[in-house]
């Protein structure tokens, strides 16, 4: 944030200012809007729906319990204490309950996946189905500079022309069924974030996900860290100058909008969505697996 040091009750006033200066300067979303924040008990997106609550804006958060083991439990258990300590409003959806065989390891199991390609894909339908469902217009995610310079990395490396199309702190909508997403903590760091939680008393899940062993956005953070220890800064130009000098023109590109899927109606860019699809695949393979009579 600054190269000073910070008592306290400043370092709070300080992340928060920043945080709704954010807001403000990206016209994310204001006071008259209800909030959907989408929490998975971790650090930052507890951070952020605390930030928001504390400031005045109108919030409801939804938790993704998504069937992964011990660690599903805990970060269910952590983010229901935030909600209940603090009396805001929260949405939980069990991914069983969304679609039959849909937890994260048994798609892995059935679709030979790794299991974060399908756990993007499940939560990004699961985030937009809920908010559409419960009439919100703005959904916000707790992704920091970290996950926001790491995810420009991977995209600029393989020239993800789409990604990078859409890799914007306000995405706004492109179909009726979508609503705005809005990353209100992109320019602020992975160690601000757990600086705040920690002073703010936020109880969080530290573990990391099982599944995370091994990902190449972790590589990328690595390669990142380094670069940020010879050249502090280099995260926060990287992401700040890809947003003023380069995104305005691979967002030029998005012109083609999405239709609706054949099967659950939700935006699409083929006949069924990707969402649609796994599901079907999963079910397919189950069949299969069963044991003939
Ligand atoms: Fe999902 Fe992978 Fe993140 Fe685990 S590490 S929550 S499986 S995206």
């Amino acid at each position: 944030m600054h190269n000073t040091a910070f008592c306290r009750v400043c370092f709070l006033l300080l992340f928060e200012r920043k945080v709704d200066r954010s807001i403000a300067k990206n016209h994310m979303f204001s006071r008259s809007d209800h909030v959907l924040v989408a929490v998975s008990g971790g650090k930052d997106s507890l951070a952020l729906w605390h930030v928001l609550a504390r400031q005045g804006y109108q919030t409801t958060g939804l938790h993704l319990s998504l069937g992964i083991g011990d660690y599903s439990a805990q970060s269910r258990d952590k983010t229901e204490a935030f909600a209940l300590a603090r009396g805001l409003p929260l949405i939980v959806r069990d991914l069983q309950e969304v679609a039959e065989d849909i937890s994260i390891p048994r798609v892995a199991a059935f679709t030979n996946r790794r299991p974060c390609a399908a756990c993007g894909k499940i939560k990004r339908h699961c985030l937009d189905a809920t908010a559409l469902e419960h009439g919100f217009t703005v959904l916000a995610t707790g992704h920091n500079l970290d996950d926001e310079a790491a995810r420009l990395l991977g995209n600029v490396l393989h020239w993800q022309q789409d990604h990078l199309a859409k890799q914007q702190p306000v995405l706004q909508p492109v179909h009726p069924k979508f609503v705005t997403k809005v990353r209100p903590l992109y320019l602020t760091s992975e160690f601000e974030t757990a600086t705040y939680a920690f002073l703010s008393g936020i109880d969080y899940v530290i573990d990391e996900c099982p599944n995370s062993v091994g990902a190449t956005q972790l590589l990328y953070k690595a390669m990142l860290n380094r670069l940020e220890a010879e050249m502090p800064g280099t995260k926060h130009s990287f992401v700040r100058d890809f947003q003023r000098v380069a995104q305005p023109v691979f967002a030029a590109t998005r012109n083609t909008p999405p239709g609706d899927c054949a099967v659950c109606g939700m935006p699409s860019y083929g006949t069924v969505c990707s969402f649609c699809s796994l599901v079907a695949e999963v079910h397919a393979k189950r069949e299969r697996a069963r044991p003939t009579a």
